[in-house]
This record gives C-alpha cells, sequence and structure tokens, in this order.
C-alpha cells in the first residue's frame, strides 16, 4: 500500500518535471496530477530578494551553516560561511530532515512561494527520500492548511492521508491468483524484452540465466551466478516449505528477475538510471527489491567482497519479493517481514548458529536486557537497525511454537488478507501483543518488557 502511493507520487514527481517550464516563475504553467484533475502550479527556479540562512549535515555528519539565494527542483545554490564560492546541493543529497528545514526557510516568510501546490510539491519531494515520510506530511500538513480556495488539492491530500492509514485488505487487493505455462512463457518474454531496455540505458548487454524460477542477469562468471542461484532455488523451496505450497508450484509473475552487478558503481547506475531510486537510497543500499503492485518482481544486487554477507543479502531481498507474491499484494509489516526474510537468510545459507543473524539476535537480546523496550516494534512502518535481530528472534520464538497446526503460516494469511498485529496473532497464536511479549521474555530470560 505504502508502496503503491510511493509509486504514485513518484510519477507525480516525475510528470512535474516534464512540464514545469524553466524560467520565470510567474509563466510556470498549471498542469493536472495524472489520474486527477487536480491543478497544480510550482516555479521551476526561484531566485530569493535576500539570500537565506541554511545549516545542513552533509556526508561524514559534517554540519555546514551558510547562505542561500536560490533553489529550483533539484537543488540550491550554497555559499558557505566565511566563503565566497558558490556550490550546488543536491537536494536529494541531504537528509529530509535538513531538507524540510531549508525548504522551510525558503518558502515561510515568501508571501509568493507560501501556496498549498508548493507545499505538496515539497511534501512530495521529501516523501520520495528513503527518510523522509515523517516531514513529508509536514509539509503536506502546510499544503492542507493553505487550501482553502483548492477543494480539488484538499480532497485529493485527505486521499492520500486515508491510503497511509488504512490497510487494504485482501478484498480490495485481490489474490495473485497463478498463471498457467503459457501465461508464465509469455509474461518472461515480455520480462526479457524490459530487462533489455533497462540494461541498455545504462549500455549494458547480458545474456540472462534462466531457472524455472527466476531470470538472472549476472555480471559474474556463469559458474558462480549458477551457484548463487541455486541457492535462491533453496530459498524458494524452503518458502514453499513454510507456507504450505506444493514443490514446484511457480508463485512469480512470469519468474522472478535478478540483475547481479560486478561492483558497486554498476549497480549504483542501473538504479539511479534505469530503475529510477532515488540516489541517497541506492547510496546506503547493497541490494534492492522492487515489487510492484502489477506482480512483477525484480531485484538487483552488486557482488559484496564479503560471500557470506553478499549471500545473505541475496537471499534478504529476494526473500521479500517472495511475501510480496505470497498469497495477496496486501503488505505484511515490517517486523514480520524482516523476521522472516533473516531467518530466511540464516537457514538457507546454514548460517543459523554463527554468523549475521545469530550476532545481530545476540546484541538485540543485550539490548532489550538493559532497556527491555521493543520500541515501537510491532507498530512501526520500518523497523530500525537493532531491531532486524530482535524480528529474526521473535519470528525463530514464533516458528517454534508453530503446532501441528502451522500457526506461523496462518499469521501470515492473516496478514495477507488485511489484518492488522494484534488481529492477526489472536487469529493465528490465540494470544494479544503483551502476552505474545511475555511469552517471548520468558524464552529470553527477560522480564518486564514493554511494546
Ligand atoms: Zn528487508
Amino acid at each position: 500500500m505504502l508502496k503503491n502511493l510511493c509509486r504514485f507520487l513518484f510519477s507525480a514527481l516525475i510528470y512535474y518535471g516534464m512540464f514545469v517550464a524553466p524560467g520565470n516563475p510567474a509563466l510556470a504553467q498549471a498542469v493536472t496530477i495524472p489520474g486527477t484533475k487536480v491543478p497544480i502550479k510550482v516555479p521551476d527556479h526561484v531566485t530569493m530578494f535576500k539570500p537565506v540562512h541554511v545549516v545542513f549535515t552533509g556526508k561524514n555528519h559534517i554540519r555546514n551553516t551558510g547562505k542561500s539565494a536560490w533553489f529550483d527542483r533539484n537543488a540550491f545554490g550554497f555559499i558557505r560561511l566565511g566563503g565566497k564560492k558558490e556550490e550546488t546541493i543536491l537536494w536529494k543529497s541531504l537528509r529530509a530532515k535538513d531538507a524540510y528545514q531549508i525548504y522551510c526557510k525558503f518558502i515561510g516568510g515568501n508571501k509568493k512561494l507560501k501556496t498549498a501546490d508548493m507545499w505538496f510539491f515539497v511534501s512530495q519531494k521529501l516523501f520520495s527520500m528513503p527518510d523522509g515520510t515523517t516531514v513529508s506530511f509536514q509539509a503536506m500538513d502546510k499544503a492542507q492548511a493553505l487550501c482553502q480556495s483548492k477543494p480539488e488539492l484538499l480532497k485529493f491530500i485527505k486521499q492520500i492521508r486515508e491510503k497511509m492509514s488504512v490497510r487494504k485488505t485482501e478484498k480490495e487487493e485481490g489474490l495473485w491468483g497463478l498463471q498457467t505455462a503459457k501465461q508464465v512463457a509469455e509474461t518472461v518474454k515480455k520480462l526479457k524484452t524490459d530487462s533489455d531496455k533497462l540494461l541498455e540505458i545504462v549500455g549494458r548487454k547480458i545474456t540472462p540465466y534462466e531457472t524455472k524460477f527466476f531470470l538472472c542477469y549476472s555480471e559474474l562468471p556463469l559458474a558462480e551466478t549458477r551457484k548463487w542461484i541455486s541457492l535462491l532455488d533453496n530459498m524458494y523451496a524452503q518458502c514453499c516449505n513454510w507456507f504450505g505450497i506444493k514443490i514446484g508450484t511457480n508463485i512469480w509473475y512470469g519468474k522472478c528477475v535478478i540483475f547481479i552487478f560486478k561492483n558497486k558503481s554498476g549497480y549504483t547506475n542501473f538504479e539511479v538510471e534505469a530503475m529510477k531510486t532515488p540516489a541517497m537510497f541506492v547510496e546506503r543500499s547493497a541490494g534492492i527489491n522492487h515489487s510492484s503492485s502489477s506482480g512483477i518482481v525484480r531485484v538487483a544486487f552488486y557482488r559484496q567482497k564479503d560471500t557470506a554477507l553478499f549471500a545473505h543479502i541475496l537471499v534478504h531481498e529476494t526473500g521479500h519479493g517472495f511475501i510480496h507474491r505470497y498469497k495477496s499484494p496486501v503488505h505484511v509489516p515490517s517486523w514480520a517481514n524482516e523476521g522472516i526474510v533473516e531467518q530466511l537468510a540464516a537457514k538457507v545459507t546454514g548460517k543459523t548458529r554463527k554468523g549475521i543473524v545469530p550476532d545481530s539476535i545476540f546484541r538485540a537480546r543485550s539490548k532489550l536486557k538493559r532497556d527491555r523496550s521493543f520500541e515501537g516494534f510491532f507498530e512501526m512502518g520500518h523497523i530500525r537497525g537493532w531491531q532486524y535481530g530482535l524480528a529474526a528472534d521473535f519470528m525463530q520464538f514464533l516458528y517454534n511454537n508453530s503446532g501441528r497446526t502451522n500457526r506461523f503460516k496462518k499469521l501470515v494469511d492473516a496478514f495477507k488478507e488485511g489484518k492488522k498485529t494484534p488481529e492477526a496473532l489472536k487469529a493465528a497464536y490465540g494470544i494479544t501483543i503483551e502476552q505474545a511479549m511475555t511469552a517471548y521474555g520468558r524464552w529470553i530470560h527477560v522480564s518486564g518488557l514493554t511494546p
């Protein structure tokens, strides 16, 4: 759901990019947001009468202070305190929080700029940043407050808010359903054409390596590619086992498309240029799963030097794709989603006793012993770093208590029907969140855990 909205906002953003004429802000053309009749008008380039004071944290956590006299859709000018030379700072290179503060400086006191359209535009820009959800909604608040004479935009903003807070149900989303062999063949043909086009954007041509469930475009030697795809075949079999799917059943839309690049630069280039992923997000990623609402799952990676880490990431990200394609497109909450794929990675790479997952579990348990708090674990749109260990551990605990009726599968089924965590736990395990936490606490010998 969140992903769909994200996709929509991205497309709206690209739309602006094409239609807003550069030059004098007064000449900016009103355009309508695709799929709506909402007209919106934003200047392309703004020069300030008086430079504004800006502060932001750059790479390596260095604090930058200075002045700015202009901004546009992609960047703003920056003259460092005590300096003379102007630099161009890309919005996407900032932390979302800083970008929001700087937008406030530019727009806040400027009557001409302070419009619902402008703030709405900013909210989308922020939303496209990986850490931008919260500030994006603050900008949307500002847009909403200025919407008196813009009933259409107001209605649209309300719709977005509703989408964000209401989890869709399986009934609304529908089931994925399985493709016939003929449909698979047709879809794969199309996926191949699309993959060629995507690779062409970054000047690459790769002959795919294909198995029953995977279509892999790899820059690695064939023998190595084979080894990695066979690991993913094992992952697939493990998932089928967990979710009670008959061996040999193809749950993908066509096949799952995997891209493996030799190095990070090739990967980054592909993600940014071909997949249109914000550079800031790509920068801190090691693999990205693109599970689309159309059903297509594409996952891109680069070969990490550390073989164990690479194997882990490969299974983790592709595992997200499997969860996406399981039953319905309804999103499984972050804690469960990450918990399942972390367990999957540990299990399939044979590192259940030593390695990345056991280490992160150890760290999470130590933290729980100290702080005794899950820190909003069950509610979060995206769990935080230390909680990955907790997610893996908590999932192991649920799996251990799955019983003969496969409560573990029932839990995921409940999510896929659109139930939230409390109802899903109740439906599958017959317990509340508090009871689950107490039982888990007993298992790890930590009492008094709070959500
Ligand atoms: Zn993940």
